[in-house]
């Protein structure tokens, strides 16, 4: 049977661990008495504050507090000091900043504690950590979220809004017309013969032609439509409070844009392409499928009667 060691007694581990871990942690730390002079300042406090513990050592805590706190912080302490009331700070997770050497602010999180009285005299101690790291990871995560949520809903090819972009918008208005008794109607695009284009001049020559026509169509339409590349060659419309009649018109006016829009060629000539539409009404209790299939239909009829036009579902 081997002999337990006895269990170390906190009381009586040497007064200099305890020094030594506040001198060598990783966190700043400082300690002020109830007139907010500063007291005691560690390693980390020095290299965040960029001064040197004897600068600050007997100095007033406001110099390194930013002017909206300074005015305030020995009123606060003197408050809190006569009226023994709950403080705002003390004992909790506070994010404000301090003011180095060189007069730059630098975010912090703050845990202060009030460590009570000594030999007549009140102390507070905080431990001050530098977010500016964690700011700037924040701050970066946050954009590659919102450029990630970006791409998700964007054609690459041709930054239009893609197929799950345009759904997303079609339920939307959808929602819209139903609440507001509003009409809704839907197109499909498709460029003629565009295989040749490709088969004729290349698969680069066919990418800048849907680039040109995915810019007239962001152009053309009315600022409420919606113009998205469902796939290939291929785009949807949303034509928000307009009839057949309307959205027809619309529609037209997209066709001619897309004949009229050149794309230059390498050699110096531009190549011209047509589209044809078909267009459906998404009336009340239908699904956006539904209405889908209508336009469709309504485009291979657009199709079928010579390409170059706009045909009406029904
Ligand atoms: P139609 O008038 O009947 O629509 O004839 P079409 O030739 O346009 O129809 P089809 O569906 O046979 O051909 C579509 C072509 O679109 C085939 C495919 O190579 C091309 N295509 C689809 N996506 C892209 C793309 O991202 N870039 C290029 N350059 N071509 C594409
Ligand atoms: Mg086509
Ligand atoms: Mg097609």
């Amino acid at each position: 049977m081997t002999d337990a060691l006895p269990a170390a007694s906190p009381a009586a581990l040497p007064e200099v661990l305890y020094s030594r871990l506040l001198e060598d942690a990783l966190d700043a730390v400082i300690i002020i008495d109830e007139q907010c002079r500063i007291c005691y300042i560690n390693g980390a406090m020095q290299a965040l504050s960029g001064y040197a513990s004897g600068e600050l050592l007997g100095q007033t805590l406001n110099g390194l507090l930013p002017d909206a706190v300074a005015a305030q912080h020995d009123d606060m302490v003197m408050a809190y000091i006569r009226s023994s009331r709950t403080s705002s700070v003390l004992g909790k997770i506070r994010e404000f900043a301090i003011r180095h050497r060189n007069a730059q602010m630098i975010p912090i999180e703050m845990k202060a504690l009030d460590l009570g009285m000594v030999d007549g005299m009140r102390y507070f101690g905080a431990f001050l950590l530098d977010v500016r790291v964690r700011r700037e990871l924040a701050a970066k995560n946050a954009s590659l979220l919102a450029q990630l949520e970006q791409q998700a809903l964007c054609d690459a090819l041709t930054s239009l809004p893609n197929r799950r972009a345009y759904e997303a918008q079609a339920e939307q208005a959808m929602a819209r017309a139903a609440r507001g008794g509003g009409l809704l109607a839907v197109g499909v695009a498709d460029l003629d013969h565009f295989k040749k284009i490709n088969d004729r001049h290349g698969h680069a020559v066919g990418d800048a032609v849907l680039r040109t026509v995915a810019r007239v169509l962001r152009e053309a339409g009315r600022v409420t439509d919606v113009c998205a590349r469902l796939g290939g060659e291929e785009f949807g419309l949303l034509f928000p409070d307009a009839s057949l009649e309307q959205a027809c018109k619309v529609a037209e006016r997209i066709r001619a844009a897309v004949a009229a829009a050149p794309t230059p060629l390498p050699d110096g000539t531009a190549l011209h392409v047509t589209m044809s539409i078909g267009v459906a009404m998404l009336g009340p209790g239908m699904t956006l499928d539904a209405a889908m299939s209508d336009a469709d239909r309504a485009l291979y009829q657009a199709k079928h009667q010579g390409r170059d036009q706009v045909a009406a579902a029904g």
